[in-house]
């Protein structure tokens, strides 16, 4: 049996790739500099993967930003806007992911969406009317090339045709339908340039495939691979599915000419079923996704082992793969220094996942695995127990009852009581929490977790940064201030830090967006609040101000869908246990002054399933409720924020309502502004505050843009129930550009309240 990876991390183990690029976007080196530190990190990807025995390597899984938008690249669709600043091709690519403001132009960047179920966010392509389709690049085939300069044979990955056209945007009059004839033509000259260079295997990823499909998707799906497939002669098309199963099409797959087919095992809760009820082709191989690419925990050996027994016995020629990429991942254990061993045997990250794919491999070989060492430990790793239960925990649990689930007197009752009491004027300005986490920040930080300055030393230096940025909001004339999290890093690290049952690792980076990186907690054990986490800090600043602190927390559902969950109890109960710990946080918020009480549910809307039959009760059914946990108990008065990155809500919005907070803000100035129809549609009761500007990019949008946005937003939003923000938190940004735009969205307020103004009687 043979072992295959879908994708390897790309930007390093220590994020090289992070640094080096952001030192290109300084302008501090060239563009070849930046050239030659990828090919270096893409040389050990390779080497490390090929030492650990793995047969089938990805090549062209690396990327400088972002694998969708290097397959847009690929085949030539890039907007007019980004080709007219006339830059070189590696700036016109940064440009449409990062935005462009300087010598040649001003553009914004691309949408950015998350990718599929994860906390991973690709670029949005966009097909205009006249954009010609066609493969115009070469990196697959530069990237084949120089693996097999290195000695290393791999395939290439390319973000296949089906996937690409649902997630490409149009933005003229064309429909998708009618890119159809240039994009097969695209992806038959993809395929014979890879018989050209005598490419053994093709990897096209359909990831598109395990989200709900009807009749006119299957149509769609055959129409392109029936054109294309044919261009194959050589070269073997492995069609990679990933991130659930393939119901939908499943039938017809086992059908079409591909080599190889590959479905997720894991996260595919009916791929074996699939297989048992339709069989699988004798002439095809199964790269059987059974090695999890999105979690840390260990491989159960004897789980999997049964089931490539089980493929065996069907006569199913199998190669043995990871679940999906290992981009969602960390690289490697051997960072970690702080974790004890007993913690560490339990788990996995990318290097340690080329192992055990490396030992599965060898023990189905074996005649008799169950006699060996290697199965022997990995047994007794499952069989052990982990000592991660907390009675206390369950106890507070199985006492919650219904009531505390809802939030009393009515919505519209509170908005009426919050208005009189909160005296704010009309379209409040505030912002999403964070302020720049400039170097002196995070100096600051380091230098405390080295030991180098004293808890109390970090403590004042934080003080003074928040007493600076109280005393800065108040002069820009915001009106429900925020602290600026500067005492927080990520800020489901910072929760998880003072939660009980997590664990945290040192370098165990995985891939956000573009150069960003977050690093998940592992959620080990039951979940509770060891002590007050952020009172002190809103405290402090409320103390500073006569304006409105606003309380700042993250909620349970982000908190859980941001680490690494567990999996030996279900994410249900894991997400209850959280949302006990943040209401204690909630209600001592308000014990201590705080009145405005934002708890961010940003990535709510990622972990909503796949596939709509699975959206109620494999997630909003207990995600929903949990929320509503954290807050239920404060006063009418006390007014509740929540914050959600992008606006994907538009088909759960009676679910965002039913989070029953006061106000929510997310972000709308990167996607369409569909959403505010949906809104009103569904008389969506929450107020809101529809991001004004992009915070992705450090652009500086001016007062007219703001207002214009504004005007667009109050045709379809109450006036009474709009709020003026930025779309996100203000972290990644640095303080100039953060300045001019926040003082262009106080005057663009402003400017709106005056326009505006009714004449009262
Ligand atoms: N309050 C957080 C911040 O401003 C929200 C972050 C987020 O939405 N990702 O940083
Ligand atoms: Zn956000």
């Amino acid at each position: 049996m043979q072992t295959s990876v879908i994708g390897f991390p790309r930007i390093g183990t220590l994020r090289e790739l992070k640094f080096v690029s952001e030192k290109y976007f300084r302008k501090e080196i060239g563009e070849a500099e930046l050239l030659e530190a990828a090919k270096k990190l893409r040389r050990t990807h390779w080497s490390t993967q090929k030492n650990a025995g793995i047969d089938y390597i990805s090549s062209n899984d690396f990327s400088y930003y972002d694998m969708l938008l290097d397959t847009a690249a690929l085949f030539g669709i890039i907007p007019k806007r980004y080709q007219e600043l006339h830059l070189s091709k590696l700036d016109t690519y940064f440009a449409m992911a990062r935005g462009y403001q300087g010598a040649s132009g001003d553009v914004k960047a691309l949408a950015m969406k998350k990718w599929f179920n994860t906390n991973y966010h690709y670029i949005v392509p966009e097909l205009e009317d006249d954009t010609v389709i066609s493969l115009v690049g070469n990196k697959p085939f530069t990237e084949y090339a120089e693996a097999k300069a290195l000695g290393i044979e791999t395939k290439p990955v390319v973000i296949g045709a089906y996937t690409l056209l649902k997630l490409c945007r149009c933005t003229g009059k064309k429909k998708t339908e009618d890119y159809m004839d240039d994009i097969i033509r695209g992806y038959q000259e993809l395929i014979q340039k890879c018989e050209e260079y005598q490419i053994a295997w093709l990897q096209l990823d359909e990831p598109a495939l395990v989200q709900d499909m009807d009749r006119e998707d299957i149509a769609r799906f055959h129409t392109i691979y029936e054109a294309i497939l044919p261009s194959a002669k050589q070269c073997h098309v492995l069609l990679q599915t990933y991130f659930g199963d393939v119901r939908d099409i499943y039938q017809n797959l086992i059908k079409m000419p591909f080599t190889a087919i590959g479905l997720d095992f894991i996260e595919g809760k009916e791929t074996y079923h699939l297989i048992k009820k339709y069989g699988f082709p004798q002439d095809k191989i199964l790269f059987a996704g059974l090695v999890n690419g999105k979690n840390v925990w260990k491989n159960h050996y004897k789980n999997t082992l049964q089931t490539l027994d089980d493929l065996r016995r069907k006569g199913i020629r199998t190669v043995l793969s990871t679940s999906c990429s290992l981009l969602h991942v960390p690289y490697t254990l051997s960072h970690e220094k702080k974790l004890s061993a007993e913690y560490l045997s339990h788990f996995s990250f990318a290097e340690e996942k080329l192992a055990e794919l490396a030992e599965l491999k060898a023990l189905s070989e074996c005649s008799d695995y169950g006699g060996n060492a290697v199965y022997q430990n990995n047994e007794k790793l499952f069989l052990e127990s982990r000592n991660c239960e907390n009675a206390e925990v369950r106890k507070r649990l199985s006492l919650v009852t219904d009531s505390d689930y809802t939030r009393l007197p009515a919505r519209s009752e509170r908005q009426r009581l919050q208005k009189n009491v909160l005296a704010l004027p009309e379209f409040p300005t505030t912002t999403i929490g964070s302020f720049p986490q400039t170097p002196d920040v995070k100096a600051n930080r380091s230098a405390c977790r080295r030991g180098e300055i004293s808890e109390k030393e970090y403590v004042e230096f934080n003080r003074k940064k928040i007493a600076e940025c109280v005393v800065w909001q108040e002069e820009i004339g915001l009106d429900v201030l925020v602290h600026g999290e500067y005492e927080r890093n990520d800020m489901v690290e910072y929760f998880g830090e003072a939660l009980g049952g997590f664990l945290f690792t040192e370098k165990a980076w995985v891939q956000s967006y573009g150069t960003r990186c977050v690093k998940p907690p592992i959620i080990w054990g039951d979940v509770y609040r060891k002590k007050p986490i952020t009172v002190e800090w809103s405290v402090y600043a409320q103390s500073l101000t006569s304006k409105i602190m606003k309380g700042m927390l993250t909620g349970p559902v982000t908190i859980l869908n941001w680490s690494f969950p567990r999996e030996d109890i279900s994410i249900k109960e894991s997400i209850s246990q959280i949302a006990l710990a943040i209401r204690e946080e909630v209600l001592d918020l308000e014990k201590n002054g705080i009145r405005i009480i934002q708890i961010d549910e940003a990535a709510l809307r990622e972990k909503l399933p796949l596939r709509k039959s699975d959206w109620q009760k494999a997630y909003l059914d207990f995600a929903i409720p949990a929320f509503r946990l954290t807050h239920s108990g404060v006063k009418p008065e006390t007014q509740i924020h929540t914050h959600m990155c992008y606006s994907e809500f538009t088909d759960i919005i009676p679910a965002i309502d039913a989070m029953d907070a006061d106000v929510i803000t997310f972000e709308a100035s990167r996607s369409d502004l569909q959403i505010l129809d949906s809104l009103r549609e569904h008389a969506f009761e929450t107020e809101v505050g529809p991001g004004v500007y992009d915070i992705h990019s450090p652009r500086v949008p001016s007062v007219e843009e703001i207002v214009a946005a504004l005007q667009v937003m109050l045709t379809k939003i109450d006036r009474e129930k709009l709020w003026v923000n930025p779309d996100c938190g203000l972290k990644t940004r640095a303080m100039p550009e953060t300045d001019a735009s926040l003082r262009n969205l106080v005057k663009a307020a402003k400017q709106i309240r005056k326009k505006t103004q009714i004449c009262k009687p």
